[in-house]
């Protein structure tokens, strides 16, 4: 044995301090004057048949009990792996970090070893020193713990529900099998919460969150997994034990029942209604935004069936195509590739051509002729629909500039073109309207815009504003496919309103159902005691013309009389039935 015989173990201070220091043989006399300078626990320490000795401590390390044998003893084991690291490093150093089970107070420290060069030393000795990190890390935890958490109901957020469940998704049980083996990832979406929020107040929003919150906390399992991920939008980690149907619904129809009772909100008593969708874990997947994903996709279509939908792998393929759709209507808009077509508006009384809609087409390259039913809605989506808007209003214009031309005078036909809600909601439609007459030397009177019901509805003060505006220029508006909004009819008679569309699903078969000729007629009383003309859209047969007329309708629309057709051929079609 090559290694000379290490000191004995002393409790020692570099203070001087008769009980604790005990003259020390084999101490060196720069141990002292290593450690003094130091404010933070420190101490010397030696190996002794691989056992870590503690030579001279400073005041600061045996006042936090560090010590051998004391309540908070800096651990044996680590001190021994932190020297062997030091010996073997050729920076002499190594650093750990270590928690002491403090009675009092559990303290995270960094300890860090460093070999001590000083001559005259027998064997090699370290100083081992503490820096405390207690607070800091404290601090970045409940920093952490805090950007994790919702702060309206306390629930972990959406990076925090991450966190949690890919943390449960990793965790293995005894057995070494995924501890989740199946699991679904549920979100749950309040209806109409925009709506409530507006007409309630924020304070009334809050409060149904958190109320929702409560009311979804006492529903599920001690191991499901609750968090808020968006304004009204809550997520359910919900583990399975297998592709278990029944535990499935019977855990959805426990979401369900927290919309059974009412909601009791400041002195309002609201029934509020949700949508669920879900989205069930595939083997060997564990990311678990792609599980919020999915199971928004499969909300949405929630929203639309008033079920609770589970995911499928077509609906990305709608999401994805809804997303290339958006890329290259985009594409379409900028280089001009979007048609505007043209269905006449005939008047009912002698047959005659007074006007057209204009109604947009898009023939993509690629996918096709894609109907607006189809695009518009992603247009709306996007904010695609302000450019996409502008340009209907001015390609109507200056087709209407290029029949007048044809036809060398000025035709006695009006244009009327869709402006829908989100571009409502979002242009500025009488200036963006009047520079756009201006810009082709439209006449006002020549031009209709259709809007919908859904512009009232949304916000009805801004929306008798506008149309009060589109009034003052002499632009006439339309009410589209009236009757089938939320419709108010008190905000009817006051706004400047000249013509109520009726929806062509009262209309096409209106012949067989007689609930439709009810309202058809309802609506044509209703536009007469407001002083409002009629258009009948969606008029197929020559009976159902017949009979609009016979019942006053001002207007008709339909295949009957011609499908919407490019401008060229809208011409002649006009020209052949001009009064
Ligand atoms: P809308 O404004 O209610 O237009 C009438 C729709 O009914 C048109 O569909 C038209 O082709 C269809 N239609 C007309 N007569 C008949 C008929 O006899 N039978 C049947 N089954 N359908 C008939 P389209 O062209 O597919 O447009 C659908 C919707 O897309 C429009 O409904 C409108 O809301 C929107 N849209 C079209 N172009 C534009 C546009 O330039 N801007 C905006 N904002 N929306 C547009
Ligand atoms: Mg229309
Ligand atoms: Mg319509």
């Amino acid at each position: 044995m090559a290694s000379p015989t290490p000191p004995p173990k002393v409790r020692a201070s570099s203070v001087p301090d008769p009980t604790r220091s005990g003259g020390a043989s084999g101490q060196h006399p720069g141990f002292a004057a290593v450690l003094d300078p130091l404010p933070i626990p420190a101490a010397v320490v030696t190996r002794a048949d691989e056992v870590p000795l503690v030579v001279l401590a400073n005041p600061a390390f045996i006042e936090r009990q560090l010590m051998p044998g004391d309540a908070c003893e800096l651990d044996r084991k680590l001190l021994a792996e932190l020297i062997s690291v030091a010996s073997r490093n050729d920076s002499g150093k190594a650093r750990r970090p270590w928690t002491s089970v403090d009675p009092v107070k559990t303290r995270r420290y960094d300890v860090t070893a460093a070999r001590i060069e000083l001559a005259g030393l027998e064997w090699p000795h370290f100083l081992v020193s503490l820096i405390d990190r207690t607070s800091e890390i404290e601090t970045h935890d409940s920093f952490r713990r805090e950007t994790m958490r919702d702060s309206l109901t306390g629930l972990p957020n959406r990076a925090g529900f991450e966190d949690i469940v890919e943390t449960r998704l990793a965790e293995q049980g005894t057995d070494g099998r995924p501890a989740a083996p199946g699991f679904a990832i549920i979100t749950l979406d309040i209806a109409r919460f925009s709506q409530i929020n507006e007409c309630a107040g924020g304070v009334v929003g809050d409060e149904l969150i958190i109320t929702v919150a409560r009311r979804l906390m006492g529903r599920v399992r001690k191991t499901d997994v609750i968090a808020r991920i968006g304004g009204d939008e809550f997520a359910v980690f919900v583990p399975l034990r297998g592709t278990n149907e029944r535990e499935l619904s019977r855990i959805i129809t426990r979401i369900r029942d927290i919309f059974v009772n009412p909601y009791r909100l400041s002195d309002l008593e609201i029934q509020i209604d949700g949508a669920i969708g879900i989205a069930l874990s595939k083997p060997g997947l564990s990311d678990c935004a792609n599980y919020i994903r999915q199971s928004q996709i499969a909300l949405k279509r929630a929203k639309r069936t008033r079920q609770a939908e589970i995911y499928t792998p077509e609906e990305l393929d709608k999401a994805r195509r809804r997303f290339t759709l958006e890329t290259e209507l985009r594409k379409a808009i900028e280089l001009d590739r979007l048609e505007l077509y043209f269905q006449p508006l005939i008047d009912m009384s002698n047959g005659f051509v007074t006007g057209f809609e204009a109604l947009a087409r898009w023939k993509d390259p690629d996918y096709g002729m894609i109907s607006p039913v189809e695009f518009i809605p992603v247009a709306e989506e996007c904010g695609l629909i302000v450019p996409l808007g502008r340009w209907a209003l001015d390609r109507a214009c200056k087709v209407l500039n290029e029949w007048d031309a044809r036809a060398g005078e000025v035709l006695p036909i009006k244009v009327s073109v869709n402006v829908s809600a989100a571009q409502f909601a979002r242009d500025d439609i009488p200036n963006m309207v009047a520079s756009i007459l201006r810009a082709n030397k439209t006449r006002p009177e020549r031009l209709c815009l259709e809007l919908t019901e859904s512009v009232v509805v949304s916000d009805p003060a801004r929306a008798a504003k506008v149309m009060s505006a589109l009034r003052a220029l002499n632009v006439s508006l339309a009410m589209d496919d009236f009757g089938t909004g939320y419709s108010n009819l008190a905000y009817l008679q006051q706004l400047p309103i000249d013509v109520l569309k009726i929806d062509r699903s009262f209309v096409t078969h209106m012949l067989k159902e007689r609930d439709k000729v009810a309202i058809v007629r309802a609506i044509l009383s209703l536009a007469s005691a407001l002083g409002m003309e009629t258009t009948a859209e969606g008029i197929e047969t020559l009976e159902i013309a017949q009979t609009l007329a016979a019942l006053g309708c001002s207007f008709g629309q339909g295949y009957f009389y011609s499908r919407p057709v490019p401008a060229d051929e809208a011409y002649d079609y006009m020209i052949t039935r001009m009064g």
